[in-house]
C-alpha cells in the first residue's frame, strides 16, 4: 500500500502547479543525480525573433522570406512561427503542397510549384545543396528554392529569466550533473550553456540522438538509487521523456504527446519548478520514512 504521506506530497506539488503521476516518481525525484534539459522552449523561451534575412544567388530578401513562410505554413515549431510573423502577411495554404516536416532538420514543401527547403545546415547538406554558413549569432534557417540556395534567415531566442537560478538551486540541492541537449547549432548551444551554467551540453542532436545521450548518461549513474530526469517542452521530446527515469514536460508550451509521456508535468513554463518538485519530494520522504 502507498503510505498516506505520499498523497500529501502529491497534493503539495499540485498546489505548486506540479503534476506528479505517481508516488514512485516522488521517490525518484528524491534521489536525482542527473538532470538533463532540452534547450529550446525549456531553458530558452522558444519564442524566436527573426533578426536578419541574408539572401544569396540573386534572390531578394522578401522572396526568400515569403518562400520560407509559405513552406512553414503548417509547422507549429517556434522557428516556423517566427518566420511567419516576420513575413507578416496572410499565407494561402492552397499554394502549398507535399508538405513534410523532417525532425531535427526542417521543412520540405512545394510552394507555387517550386520545391522549397527551409531548415538547418544539415538539411541542405543532406540534399546536396551548396550553401553558405550562417556566421551571425543565432540559428540560421537555410532556404533552397528548386535546388538553389536562396539565402538564410537568422533567428534568435532568449534564455528564460529563471533558467540560471533554477540550475544554481538544483546544484544547491545536491544534483551532481546538469546537462543540456539540443538539435540546434554548436555555437548557439555553447552561448546558452554558458549563460545558464549547465555542466555540459551536446548540440546538433537528432531526436534519436537525444535518446541515445540520455541512455549514456543513465549508464553513468553511480548506483541504482540515483536517478536521471529529463525536462522537455514537447515537439519531438516524447521519446526522451519516456526513456528518462523521471520524464518531465513543461505544460505551458508543451505538446500533448509530451504531457502524455511525462511522469511529472510542470504547469508553468519555469525550469525553477523542477527545483521546487525536488524540495517537495525531499520533504515528503522525511514524513513518510
Ligand atoms: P531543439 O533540440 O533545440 O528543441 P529541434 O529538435 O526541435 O530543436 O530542432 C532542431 C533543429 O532543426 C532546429 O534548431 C532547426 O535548425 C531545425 N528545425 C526543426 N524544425 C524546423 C522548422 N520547422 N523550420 C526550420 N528549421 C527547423
Ligand atoms: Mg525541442
Amino acid at each position: 500500500s502507498i503510505p498516506l504521506g505520499y498523497f500529501g506530497g502529491i497534493g503539495a506539488a499540485s498546489r505548486q502547479g506540479i503534476l506528479v503521476k505517481g508516488a514512485n516518481f516522488l521517490d525518484a525525484l528524491t534521489g536525482l543525480h542527473t538532470v538533463v534539459f532540452d534547450k529550446t522552449g525549456t531553458l530558452t523561451k522558444g519564442v524566436f525573433r527573426v533578426t536578419q534575412v541574408v539572401p544569396s544567388n540573386g534572390f531578394q530578401e522578401n522572396e526568400l522570406l515569403a518562400a520560407a513562410a509559405a513552406a512553414e505554413v503548417y509547422s507549429s515549431h517556434p522557428i516556423a512561427q517566427s518566420i511567419r510573423a516576420a513575413y507578416g502577411q496572410e499565407i494561402d495554404s492552397e499554394r502549398v503542397s507535399e508538405y513534410q516536416e523532417i525532425p531535427g532538420h526542417g521543412i520540405s514543401a512545394v510552394v507555387d510549384g517550386k520545391r522549397v527547403l527551409a531548415g538547418n545546415d544539415r538539411l541542405l547538406h543532406r540534399e546536396g545543396i551548396a550553401h553558405e554558413v550562417c556566421n551571425v549569432a543565432g540559428t540560421g534557417v537555410h532556404v533552397a528554392i528548386d535546388g538553389t540556395f536562396a539565402g538564410y534567415i537568422v533567428i534568435a531566442d532568449e534564455v528564460k529569466p529563471d533558467a540560471r537560478e533554477a540550475i544554481t538551486r538544483l546544484k544547491e540541492l545536491g544534483i551532481k550533473k546538469i546537462v543540456m541537449l539540443t538539435g540546434d547549432e554548436e555555437a548557439v548551444a555553447r552561448r546558452v550553456a554558458e549563460e545558464v551554467g549547465v555542466d555540459a551540453y551536446f548540440a546538433e542532436l537528432l531526436p534519436e540522438g537525444k535518446v541515445a545521450k540520455v541512455e549514456e548518461l543513465q549508464a553513468a549513474l553511480p548506483d541504482r538509487r540515483r536517478k536521471l530526469a529529463f525536462v522537455g517542452d514537447g515537439i519531438n521530446d516524447a521519446p526522451v521523456i519516456t526513456r528518462a527515469d523521471v520524464g518531465v514536460a513543461m505544460g505551458g508550451l508543451g505538446s500533448d504527446a509530451a504531457i502524455e509521456a511525462a511522469d511529472v508535468v510542470l504547469m508553468e513554463d519555469a525550469p525553477f519548478k523542477l527545483a521546487t518538485a525536488v524540495e517537495i519530494s525531499r520533504h515528503t520522504a522525511r514524513i513518510v520514512k
